[in-house]
């Protein structure tokens, strides 16, 4: 029966496609036991689902390349060795044939019981595994659920409904053949959902009722930007879905006309358009869009889901090939921005800490552990010798941290020409504008910086006091709020009055009907997703500069988003 249903829009594009249920960590089974003539059956469904499973992941392993197949590859090995483990094959088989357990209440009670063997132990590593075990146990018991015309290896035209996603598994999905994800939890402002457009694939968050309305095999159609979920679309829906999708199509036939096209405003003004990137896709797609440059390059994405740190060539591969692949024009590569949030999937044995948002992230961490730091720092160094490289420091608060960072340079940079190892001349230092006192405070360390950047993402979340993965604080958390604004406008100002160019590359430089507001308060510098570069072209060509600037006190008298949002309108 037909439903509809209502998520967050965490990238863009629409999907139509079957349901593909993971169920939530806390595995929803039939607790059921089962009498003795049912044992024979139950553990040859339990063998048939184990053997599904086997080859799902032997077959997503032949279907990696290139640098994914690396990262993901040492993933999958590991379930492999989960699945394979005796002493889990050897409980299930005597959960259900002594223990006359169903085949799912076996899988749970087996999970259950590693899961408690693996979050005893001390080493932190093993601990973090406990999520690679929910993994593996999901994977079985929908393999347990599978009906049987589609025993088909991989998830080809399907739609994965889930409780949570994490950044590393979308990369995996999307090579199964997924064509969208719908998550019961998560914002639109998490990492995920900076990834899922950078793949583009779409991806719906905080649709808190999915997981107890669609079931596998369902129809389901997703807009990925406005967050609409429609369950067993009826003809009418599907009308409009095949409308949309035309739409889509011609809109980005009218948009790529302006791949060549300048920035330009209507008054003359050139405006400059960086890519955020994080994949090589987003590199290339960069340069054809006619990026002015990269202005983030989140290095992170290079940490994660990994048993080892990078090492120094890794890195220094990757941001070569990023500084080759811009072909002259400037590379901003960001020091790494973990924290303990995120510490669980990388190499780093970090303590979890309770509140990781204000704890050691960004440059705090980075300055923490000055042998990670040193590896980055001489990476960047290295590739900068082959075009031009800008540096960019995360989560900075004060001028101590900034001269440390400078400190760590030099340091990088001596035991570099000691070994006699090439590296650029000249690479320029900026700090992210994340923290509302380095807001404040940029008169302090502006004598240390080429340029800022202002990641409103995090600016936002710490200004207003509101997490900005928090599901129901999701309208409260937005960069029209008059303090934002007002703030921004400062820092645009104070940056102009001093030589000292001021981007902002947090996701409201990538939404278009956020243009005219920058503009007003008078930002120059956009760094933003590919996905977007092109409609955020399209509305500065239709902006005429001057009078916004004319308009900008009204703006900010503005007391409330409604006003804010009027001005807008007008
Ligand atoms: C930001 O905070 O705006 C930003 C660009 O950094 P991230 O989203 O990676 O925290
Ligand atoms: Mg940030």
């Amino acid at each position: 029966m037909r439903r509809a249903l209502r998520g967050q829009g965490a990238s863009r594009g629409i999907a139509l496609g079957r349901v593909r249920v993971r169920h939530p960590q806390a595995l929803v089974v039939d607790e059921r036991r089962i009498e003795a003539e049912e044992v024979p059956d139950e553990i040859q469904r339990l063998h048939r689902a184990l053997d599904a499973a086997r080859a799902e992941l032997h077959g997503l392993r032949e279907r990696l390349h290139g640098a994914l197949a690396h990262e993901v590859g040492e993933f999958l090995d590991l379930h492999v060795m989960i699945l394979d483990d005796p002493e889990l094959l050897q409980g299930l088989d005597d959960l259900v044939s002594t223990g006359r357990y169903s085949a799912d209440y076996a899988l749970k009670l087996q999970r259950d019981r590693l899961a408690s063997v693996f979050e005893g132990m001390h080493d932190d590593y093993f601990r973090s595994r406990r999520e690679d075990l929910d993994h593996v146990i999901g994977r079985v018991h929908a393999a347990l659920h599978r009906r049987g015309d589609d025993g088909a290896v991989g998830l080809s035209g399907e739609i994965l409904v889930c409780e949570t996603i994490a950044p590393s598994e979308l990369a995996e999905l999307q090579s199964q053949g997924v064509v969208g994800v719908v998550a019961a939890t998560g914002s639109p402002l998490s990492h995920s959902a900076i990834l899922a457009r950078s793949l583009h694939l779409p991806l719906v968050l905080g649709a808190a009722d999915i997981l107890a309305h669609a079931n596998d095999g369902d129809a389901l159609m997703m807009d990925a930007a406005s967050g609409e979920l429609v369950l067993e679309p009826d003809a009418a829906d599907l009308k409009r879905y095949h409308r949309r999708q035309a739409e889509i199509g011609r809109e980005q036939a009218q948009l790529s006309r302006l791949r060549r096209q300048p920035t330009r405003t209507v008054d003359g003004v050139d405006i400059r358009l960086y890519a955020n990137a994080e994949s090589r896709e987003d590199v290339a797609e960069a340069h054809a869009l006619g990026a002015d440059g990269i202005g983030l390059y989140r290095t992170e994405f290079l940490f994660l889901q990994r048993r080892e740190l990078p090492t120094e060539d890794e890195q220094f591969l990757a941001y070569r090939d990023l500084v080759l692949g811009m072909a002259g024009r400037v590379v901003t590569i960001r020091t790494l921005d973990l924290g303990a949030d995120k510490a669980d999937h990388t190499g780093l044995a970090l303590r979890s800490e309770p509140n990781p948002a204000l704890g050691l992230r960004g440059v705090r961490l980075s300055l923490a552990h000055e042998p990670l730091f040193l590896t980055q720092l001489r990476a960047i160094l290295r590739a900068a010798a082959y075009g031009p490289v800008r540096v960019l420091v995360p989560m900075v608060c004060c001028r101590e941290e900034m001269l440390s960072v400078l400190e760590m340079v030099e340091h990088a940079r001596e035991s570099l020409r000691v070994e006699g190892v090439q590296a650029g001349e000249r690479v320029e230092f900026g700090a992210m504008i994340e923290v509302p006192a380095a807001a404040l405070g940029l008169p302090d360390f502006i004598d240390l910086v080429d340029f800022v950047s202002v990641g409103t993402n995090d600016l936002v979340q710490y200004l207003l006091a509101v997490d900005r993965g928090h599901e129901s604080l999701a309208t409260l958390y937005t960069p029209r709020h008059p303090s934002v604004l007002r703030l921004l406008g400062e820092l645009f100002s104070y940056g102009r009055r001093n030589g000292i160019p001021v981007a902002v590359c947090g996701e409201m430089a990538g939404e278009a009907a956020n243009v005219p507001l920058l503009l007003a308060l008078g930002l120059r510098d956009f760094s933003l997703h590919p996905a977007t570069l092109l409609e955020v072209r399209r509305a500065v060509r239709e902006s005429d500069l001057a009078s916004l600037r004319r308009r900008a006190r009204s703006l900010l008298r503005a007391h409330d988003r409604a006003g804010i949002e009027a001005w807008l309108a007008r």
